[in-house]
């Protein structure tokens, strides 16, 4: 479970990037996070694995309050933690099956890390994790010669050998075609289906984000204005959340406190 309790975020600059944001997202949750472009969304994707520090309030991750949370502490939350970028964030030069042992990097001693041996168990994780995007064939090809969306299956593949319980993903096919954004939206669907793994994501296709996800959240100028199921995403949400030019409208009070 994922609570945020009046959280703030205000950068060292002094721009307040959230605003008293409060929210319970449950396990196995498939969460679309939407709005405009510096409305927040990805500072509090980054706050939920500490990339970002929260500047007050209160923000438990499996109940505990990673507020405080130091060096080796962080360390465990981000495992449990799996992170997709749009960039994909991998090295491509190296074999798909090399980006996706990655994984375990945190955990192997540091001489097998020197000589880059992997135990059975951890090359066989890393192949099912493969299997369960469809991209086992390509397990020994560079990653530069794979196209946009099979790299961002070899990313997605990477975080699933994690097995963490949680997924973020920050606009993760923001770069991909239409066709390709549905089959990776495809796969999250899927994994959140199969694995029960929380997935928020944060994409600015709103097709895609009712399409896939079963809850979404809208966030403008740093405060969720909008949290609902798919299917209560009408046009005048829609108005609120990227505009903000609807009078009254009666969506704020939809934002669950
Ligand atoms: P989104 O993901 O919705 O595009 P962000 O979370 O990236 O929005 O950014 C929210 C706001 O915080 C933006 O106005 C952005 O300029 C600002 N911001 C993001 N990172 C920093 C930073 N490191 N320092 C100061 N302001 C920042």
């Amino acid at each position: 479970m994922i609570q945020f309790d009046h959280v703030n975020k205000r950068y060292p600059n002094g721009y307040q990037a959230l605003k008293d944001v409060n929210l319970s997202i449950e396990q196995g949750e498939f969460v679309a996070i939407i709005g405009l472009s510096g409305a927040g969304k990805s500072t509090l994707l980054r706050c939920i694995n500490r990339m970002h520090h929260i500047t007050d309030g209160s923000l438990k991750v499996n109940g505990t309050e990673i507020k405080q949370l130091k060096g080796k502490e962080i360390r465990k939350l981000r495992r449990n933690i799996g992170m997709i970028f749009q960039s994909f964030n991998l090295v491509t030069r190296i074999s798909v099956m090399k980006n996706v042992l990655v994984a375990f990097v945190p955990e192997i001693s540091w001489w097998r890390k020197l000589l880059g041996i992997f135990r059975e168990e951890e090359k066989r994780k890393a192949l099912m994790a493969l299997d369960r995007v469809a991209i086992l064939d390509k397990a020994f090809v560079r990653v530069d010669q794979l196209s946009g969306g099979q790299q961002q299956r070899v990313a997605l593949a990477r975080t699933l050998a994690q097995n963490p319980s949680i997924i973020l993903a920050d606009e993760p096919v923001a770069s991909l075609d239409p066709i390709t954004a549905h089959q990776v939206m495809d796969d999250f669907k899927r994994i959140n289906e199969e694995t029960n793994m929380t997935i928020l994501i944060n994409i600015h296709h709103v097709d895609l984000a009712l399409a896939y996800a079963s809850r979404v959240i809208g966030i403008r100028g740093g405060e969720v204005v909008f949290d609902g199921t798919a299917s209560e995403v009408n046009d005048e949400v829609l108005q609120y959340i990227y505009n903000g030019n609807v009078e009254g409208g009666g969506i704020e009070h939809n934002a669950k406190q």
